[in-house]
């Protein structure tokens, strides 16, 4: 198919490698050309424009930040794909993907958050969250089989699929920044942090990501799979959500206020597991 990719960040670059491996023809823009540029290694066409990237395109994945920058970007490309079908891939949350439906009624907007990060969207093994019209998905399948191991179908209303995603961004961010509490309080209470790992591994709440994200934490070393800065943002939304539907917000409260100290103390642009430093012993 004749796809395009508009935002080729940490996500959309490895969700763009694994389109061109699935045999698609793929032309990427990017806010920031020398984002971009890499790509063309890999097959893709590098277009100086969003409008010149999405021409002629069948699928168009759009793999943004948030909900403005979809707004901005959709507005100046929108008029050249009128047909095709437009995967809106960003963390917007299920408010975000209403105002963007609200805004452009007349796209053939699917609403499809993915599940998964880096590593996944390199592989072409994320999960795709799908909502939107039937015959819509059914057309761009071939392109979300590309960068997907397996798609979950929420239903036709835009924005469900983003409220699930919401859903299992909560579970993430909630283990993750427990995975930072329960080292520094083994630090704080004079105890190896290897201990905790120990004392728990095999058990029913072990995790592979409890290990992934210890191995950082262990290192000091914190390469983004996904920044801090998102998963701050993306609490902020969870929160939102959640006071929308009067879900009590206590957790998600602790959440952004533990996400948002390790993003003011300077590890916006680290990974996640970063939060970890909102917890320093002493
Ligand atoms: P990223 O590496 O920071 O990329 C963000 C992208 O958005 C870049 O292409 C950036 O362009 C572009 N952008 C930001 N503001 C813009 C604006 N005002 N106008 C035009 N372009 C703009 O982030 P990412 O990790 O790929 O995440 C992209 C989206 O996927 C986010 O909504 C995130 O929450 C979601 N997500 C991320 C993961 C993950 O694990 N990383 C997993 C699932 C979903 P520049 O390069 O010019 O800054």
């Amino acid at each position: 198919m004749h796809v395009a990719v508009l935002g080729t960040g940490i996500m959309g670059a490895g969700m763009t490698r694994s389109l061109l491996r699935a045999g698609h023809d793929v032309r990427v823009w990017n806010r920031t050309a020398a984002r971009a540029q890499p790509l063309a290694d890999d097959g893709a066409t590098v277009a100086g424009t969003p409008a010149g990237a999405v021409e002629g395109a069948e699928v168009v994945l759009v793999m943004l930040w948030d909900t403005p920058a979809v707004l901005d970007v959709l507005g100046s490309a929108a008029g050249a794909a009128p047909d095709a079908v437009w995967l809106q891939g960003s963390t917007i949350g299920a408010d975000g993907m209403r105002e963007v439906a609200v805004a452009r009624p007349d796209l053939r907007l699917v609403d499809a958050p993915v599940l998964g990060t880096k590593g996944p969207a390199e592989q072409g093994t994320l999960v795709a969250l799908l909502s939107g019209a039937p015959a819509d998905v059914a057309a761009a399948q071939p392109a979300i089989d590309g960068y997907s191991a397996r798609s979950v179908y929420a239903g036709e209303r835009l924005g469900a699929a983003s409220a699930l995603k919401l859903a299992c961004n909560a579970w993430v961010a909630t283990m993750n920044a427990a995975v930072g509490q329960s080292i520094a309080l083994a630090e704080g209470l004079g105890l190896d942090p290897a201990l905790f790992l120990e004392a728990t591994r095999g058990g029913a709440s072990d995790t592979p990501y409890l290990h992934m994200k210890a191995e950082l934490i262990a290192k000091g070393e914190f390469p983004p799979s996904f920044t801090l800065a998102g998963a701050f943002k993306d609490v902020e939304l969870i929160r939102a959500a959640a006071r929308a539907v009067s879900v009590a917000d206590d957790v998600l409260a602790g959440l952004v206020a533990a996400y948002g100290r390790a993003v003011a103390a300077g590890h916006g642009e680290q990974d996640m597991a970063a939060v970890y430093r909102a917890f320093p012993p002493g």
